[in-house]
């Protein structure tokens, strides 16, 4: 009897975690989060089949280095997905219209930079709502995809955000912690050694070490043989999870630090 009870209790864990991680994204907050919601509205990581993987820049547009790294990605006929900050779309649109001639993705980032989590819903909309417009005004089309600054953010905004924006969060599973200007090798080498099947890579634009680390880190990756995909690509990709990847899930490196860099070094 009580075998009988451990063996159906084992089937309703395995279809529970069917549930939970069969939607094919990687909820942000995996680890003991209660069920996401239908569908995944945030990623940290995406779950594929093949070696994609999402390189993401924030910060910008810069004036001079987003062209650089255009550059970089075009000679190596990658694509990438920039989180750019608002005040800078609006001052360089026709970097945004490149980035998008060339098959890169644009997502809000915010208009000002803040960490939302601590403010108010209206600040929070005005913040978005610009940055929409923003990019509308530079290239035609909304984003579909919005990063909060610094991985700030509640659940609760979270939902009201995807509901009245349609924004998917986009977070991230590696993190070079380039924005403290560590040396392009270090960066370079923090992304190569971080990068999984399905992983979001967090890079900035803005800073020169960042730009100087992605030819290095493109080139070993494509050794590694891992191809490049938008994010909203790599979404697409999305498959539902075994119950095993389900737990080397929750076991990864936390996704997204709920606080993070420092503003003022960080703060384009
Ligand atoms: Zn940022």
């Amino acid at each position: 009897m009580k075998s009988q009870f451990i063996v159906l209790s084992r089937i309703l864990i395995f279809a529970g975690a069917l549930f939970l991680f069969g939607r094919g994204g990687v909820p942000a907050l995996a680890a003991g989060a209660p069920a996401p919601v239908s569908p995944a509205i945030s990623y940290s990581a995406v779950h594929v089949d093949g070696p994609f993987i999402a390189m993401t820049f924030d910060d910008g547009p810069n004036e001079k280095l987003t062209p650089e790294l255009l550059d970089i990605l075009a000679d190596r006929r990658l694509h990438a997905t920039f989180f750019v900050v608002g005040e800078n779309a609006e001052a360089h649109p026709e970097i945004l219209q490149r980035a998008v001639r060339e098959g890169h993705e644009i997502g809000n980032h915010s208009w000002t930079h803040p960490a939302f989590a601590k403010m108010r819903d209206e600040s929070v909309r005005r913040e978005l709502q610009k940055t929409d417009d923003a990019i509308r005004t530079a290239i035609g089309t909304r984003p579909v995809l919005m990063r909060p600054p610094y991985g700030s953010i509640t659940s609760r905004q979270k939902q009201w955000i995807y509901s009245e924006f349609g924004y998917r969060i986009i977070l991230w599973d590696v993190d070079p912690l380039d924005w403290k200007r560590p040396g392009p090798a270090v960066v370079t080498s923090r992304i190569v050694r971080g990068a999984r099947p399905g992983s979001i890579i967090l890079s900035h634009d803005i800073h020169p070490g960042t730009i100087k680390a992605m030819p290095a880190a493109f080139d070993q990756l494509l050794a590694k043989g891992f191809k490049f995909v938008t994010v909203s690509e790599l979404i697409a990709m999305g498959k539902p999870m075994a119950p095993q990847d389900a737990d080397a899930t929750s076991a990864t490196p936390s996704a997204a630090p709920a606080v993070s860099p420092t503003p003022g070094l960080t703060n384009p």
